[in-house]
């Protein structure tokens, strides 16, 4: 299975510098909107229809504000692609499953507090998931802020290290944007959106075995 991977599209999908290679599945990790509102999300149908993909699967970021506050309608408004909230679906025998959560960040959509509750979040994670699609990255996996923090997710680094899918897909960390294998698990930070919000990143693209 061919597994193309973006995230952090904020909205401009036609400005991208790069074209979206064809595959059997697209990924997107999330801050798919341009404001989180509403109005955004036509925009997001339109270019999630256009995609020559097959399967095309996202899960919100910390910017689409309407997926926290209208889920069910939110998700609705983009029939063209599957979203996954602390979901799961099964692709051509894959197991995919999507959380956007992340540790507490300004004021921003699907935040949550280190520890207890986003642990809470990650043991909905069903053990036999092979891609994990996460807008947050776990700690310490290109999760390298430009001031030299790692702003990962320690509670999805212990969920991660439990379930060891092939594939966990996240951006929120522009500048951390890149690719990693750790034991089993590829990591993708599919970020296109650079740190100053130019969408100058190519998608990432994972063949996973048979
Ligand atoms: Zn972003």
């Amino acid at each position: 299975m061919r597994v193309v991977c973006i995230s952090d599209t904020h909205g401009m999908h036609r400005r991208m510098d790069h074209l979206i290679p064809d595959g059997d599945l697209l990924l997107h990790a999330g801050d798919v909107t341009k404001n989180g509102k509403i109005e955004d999300l036509a925009a997001v149908e339109a270019f999630f229809r256009e995609q020559p993909h097959p399967h095309k699967v996202f899960t919100p970021g910390n910017h689409d504000w309407i997926f926290q506050d209208e889920p069910v309608k939110a998700c609705e408004m983009v029939p063209s692609a599957i979203c996954l909230i602390d979901q799961g679906i099964e692709i051509e025998g894959v197991k995919i499953w999507g959380s956007p959560w992340q540790p507490e960040f300004h004021n921003w959509a699907f935040n949550l507090p280190p520890g207890e509750a986003l642990a809470e979040k990650w043991r909905l994670i069903p053990p036999d998931t092979d891609i994990l699609l996460t807008h947050t990255p776990p700690a310490d996996i290109l999760d390298r802020c430009k001031n030299g923090e790692h702003k990962g997710c320690r509670d999805l680094a212990a969920r991660l290290r439990e379930i060891s899918p092939l594939l966990n897909v996240f951006g929120h960390i522009h500048e951390a944007y890149g690719q990693e294998t750790h034991g089993n698990t590829k990591f993708v930070n599919a970020s296109i959106c650079n740190l100053g919000y130019r969408p100058v990143n190519p998608p990432i693209v994972v063949d996973l075995a048979e």
